[in-house]
């Protein structure tokens, strides 16, 4: 079979440390270009200023992995789809769910692959603790989501600014988890945003969710880590606990323990081959809903200034 001819359009931090090593060990791919506003480029990769110039090449595309902040992500997801390419969309993989509706909406009417790669969910443990907890009751569960900002996400002033989420960007990911492997759905009762006084995207975030039996979990994000970072899920059930720490990659059930290698980007570029050989889509917007939920009914409460 031919390999999906695919372009990466945006090279910053995530396109070099995880979607590069996946496409180049995925014989399903082949990287045919780059798109890069500041002339970034990959050795002995046909580079581009922008989508429109890589489209305009008509070099022959079949797909494009968009690894941008999330502000430019929908129009450039558009302009692909409106050429019959297949997009791959980084998470969160809309500003808004109103412009995750239309760009699902824009790719049924296309016939085109929209994929929304919520990585989280191809941590080992995920799809394990997933199938446990699907027979299961749930009593209650806590997700405690801190790392340093300072670390993770030095000098990246979109994720500051409207739009590109705050906390939100790490914290999404333990929603896409939680949203995925609980087997209720979830409704978010309440919330409080801590905004730094200088921000306009939040620093911290506790959210108190609700699933559809009643049962309760809370949810606390922050960025002012510092040390040991922590990225733990723990469910109770009717069988006892299971945790998922690590973000996903250790998972402990009351009397097993699953420890994986970090595959994520791997089992991502695996899910998203199979979705444009069958022609589907996967666009579920279960996590950016908690997260509009949270910013239209939380609580804002301003705190110091944040300087990187
Ligand atoms: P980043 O290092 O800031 O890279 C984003 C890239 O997008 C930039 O290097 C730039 O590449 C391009 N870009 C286009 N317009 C831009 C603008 N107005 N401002 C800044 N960059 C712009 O960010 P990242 O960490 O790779 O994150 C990108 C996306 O991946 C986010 O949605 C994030 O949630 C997601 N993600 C990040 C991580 C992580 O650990 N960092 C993990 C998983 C997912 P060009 O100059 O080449 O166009």
């Amino acid at each position: 079979m031919e390999p999906i001819r695919l372009a990466i359009v945006g090279l910053g931090k995530i396109a070099r440390d995880q979607h590069l090593p996946a496409i180049m060990k995925n014989g399903d791919f082949a990287l045919v270009a780059t798109a890069s506003a500041d002339g970034a480029s990959v050795v002995g990769v046909p580079a581009f200023d922008n989508l429109e110039a890589l489209l305009a090449s008509e070099m022959g595309l079949d797909a494009v992995a968009i690894c941008t902040p999330p502000q430019i992500r929908g129009k450039l997801a558009a302009t692909a789809l409106h050429h019959g390419v297949y997009v791959l969309l980084e998470k969160p993989p809309a500003v808004n769910l109103s412009e995750a509706e239309w760009l699902a909406d824009l790719a049924r009417s296309k016939g085109a692959t929209v994929f929304a790669g919520w990585h989280s969910r191809f941590a080992a443990g995920v799809a394990t603790a997933r199938a446990w907890l699907a027979n299961r009751q749930v009593l209650g569960a806590t997700i405690v989501w801190r790392e340093d900002v300072r670390t993770w996400h030095p000098g990246q002033d979109w994720i500051w600014r409207a739009g590109g989420f705050g906390v939100f960007d790490p914290g999404i990911n333990a929603l896409s988890i939680a949203t995925h492997i609980l087997p209720q759905p979830l409704d978010l009762t309440d919330a409080e945003l801590e905004f730094p006084a200088n921000r306009d995207a939040p620093i911290a975030a506790r959210l108190s969710l609700q699933d559809a039996a009643g049962a309760g979990i809370a949810v606390d994000l922050d960025w002012r880590q510092t040390g040991p970072q922590t990225w733990d899920i723990r469910i109770d059930t009717d069988a006892g606990p299971l945790k998922l720490s690590e973000g996903g990659a250790k998972l402990s059930l009351p009397s097993e323990l699953h420890q994986g290698k970090n595959g994520e980007y791997p089992a991502l570029y695996a899910r998203f081959s199979d979705l444009v050989r069958n022609g589907e889509s996967e666009f579920d917007t279960d996590p950016l809903r908690l997260v509009a939920d949270a910013f239209l009914r939380g609580r804002t409460i301003r705190t110091d200034p944040f300087f990187d």
